[in-house]
């Protein structure tokens, strides 16, 4: 451990998270040897693959899910845990882009998705120390009148678990001088992602799915016979489920193109005393600020401040990731100055250029669903949910979803320094307003 802006840092690890080290136990799962033939053929062991793998065989169908690392590996294992309501975006954008005909049912999404999750919780007994309430918290005046606007869009959907705070009301939720005010939810919340995401694979393995782990598909076929290639195997189905988002890449080259892997990055200290915890957030509650380059960040369940922000655009991991994350969180809360960082990782979000899920088909018979931008622990669910409902033939909010259009990434092989070129100025506007 080396000190570094006032706080202690432990090595960085991309995978060795706080959530791997407190991590329930798990079965591993053999890797893919030989010919498998099912009806529905899953790659990518996350919430969207794991989600519609459980969905379809509690329906009757055979599954099977390709994994290329373990369970969990990638951003459903490794992500800051805050269950958000809803899209990106709000409503009114929504509609403008998909037709106001098409917004009570993206409404019915995004708000379903986090109850999808609560369902699945509570329905396989998942222990991931589920919490509801969630705090945008604003640093400037001009960002109340958004968070306003939030509310009013909120309750003429009939969600109205909301409160305004400002000023010393957001004192009493926020331990920290850096807010002018907030606006709580209370159908958003938090939850260990990695746990959450073992308990979904113990859920569709019971209901029979098989599930291959360190199986990476090197090949697809996504025509009229849709198969999974590994090094020692091959999985042939009449359906095919991509859902490796931003870690799939080349792999599936007209998913790339739309998708860009952006680095997100949280470190975990030490436990907190009981009194500290209490003087941060004593109600417990997620937080995001409403900037453009997001500080996200809670309790654990053990009190540790897990906090996550900044974010690399240029596909290269900062050297020393601890002081890369660690004064925005002292920012926050200048209290925790000294205190010892017992984790940091990282992962990949997939981001899209309209930062909304792009769910589709390819060809006949693969469907694919990535890019929630940060904001998929809760929709990832319910795309997986969504893609399985399609091919059980109820397809109404696929259709709804498939309304958004994706364009590719500007900038051919010269996309990523255009886009961190992009971010400087997204990063230049939060710091100078
Ligand atoms: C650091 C970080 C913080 C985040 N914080 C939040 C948050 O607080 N709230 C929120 O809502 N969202 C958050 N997100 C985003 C959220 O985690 C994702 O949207 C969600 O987990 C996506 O799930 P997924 O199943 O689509 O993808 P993933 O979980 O990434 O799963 C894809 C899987 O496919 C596998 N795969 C890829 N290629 C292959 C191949 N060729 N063969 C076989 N398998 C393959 C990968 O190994 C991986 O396991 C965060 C993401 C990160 C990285």
């Amino acid at each position: 451990m080396v000190p570094a802006h006032g706080v202690m840092m432990a090595k960085f690890d991309a995978t060795h998270s706080y959530y791997r080290a407190t991590a329930h136990d798990a079965p591993s799962h053999f890797p893919l040897e030989g010919e498998v033939t099912v009806d529905v053929a899953v790659l990518g062991a996350g919430y969207t693959g794991l989600s519609a793998a459980l969905e379809l065989a509690e329906a009757g169908y055979s599954v099977a899910v390709v994994e290329a690392e373990t369970v969990g590996f990638g951003a459903s294992g490794r992500n800051g845990g805050q269950i958000c309501t809803g899209f990106n975006k709000s409503m009114a954008q929504i509609g403008r882009m998909i037709g106001e005909e098409y917004v009570q049912t993206a409404w019915e999404i995004g708000d379903g998705a986090s109850k999808l999750v609560k369902d699945r919780v509570e329905k396989y007994g998942i222990d991931c120390d589920l919490k509801w309430g969630y705090l945008h918290a604003a640093e400037r005046k001009s960002q109340m009148s958004d968070l306003h606007e939030m509310q009013e869009e909120f309750a003429k959907f009939g969600y109205t678990e909301t409160e305004l705070l400002v000023g010393g009301d957001v004192k009493q939720r926020i331990g920290s001088d850096r807010y002018v005010g907030a606006l709580w939810e209370g159908r958003a919340g938090h939850l260990h992602p990695l746990n959450f995401c073992l308990g979904l694979a113990k859920a569709a393995s019971a209901a029979g799915v098989k599930i291959f782990e360190r199986s990476r598909a090197t090949k697809l076929n996504t025509g009229d016979r849709p198969a999974i290639h590994t090094a020692k195997g091959v999985v042939r189905a009449k359906h095919m489920i991509l859902a490796g988002n931003a870690y799939l890449r080349e792999t599936e080259p007209y998913l790339y193109r739309r998708i860009m892997p952006v680095g997100s990055y949280i470190i975990a200290t030490e436990p907190l005393s009981e009194s500290e915890a209490q003087a941060i957030l004593p109600q417990d509650d997620a937080v995001a600020n409403c900037n453009f380059i997001v500080d996200y960040y809670r309790l654990s369940a053990d009190r540790r401040m897990l906090f996550g922000g900044r974010a690399t655009y240029s596909g290269i991991e900062p050297k020393d990731l601890g002081s890369f994350v660690s004064p925005r969180m002292l920012r926050v809360f200048p209290r925790l100055k000294g205190v010892q960082i017992d984790h940091v990782w990282g992962g990949h979000i997939g981001i899209t250029v309209d930062r909304l899920p792009h769910l589709g088909r390819i060809g006949k018979n693969t469907y694919f669903a990535q890019g929630y931008a940060g904001h998929g622990l809760a929709l990832s669910n319910m795309c997986g949910k969504i893609l399985a409902d399609t091919l059980r033939g109820q397809a109404e909010k696929f259709d709804v979803m498939t309304r958004f259009k994706h364009p590719v990434f500007p900038g051919g092989r010269f996309r990523t320094p255009l886009l961190t070129l992009g971010m400087f100025w997204y990063r230049l506007r939060d710091a100078l307003a």
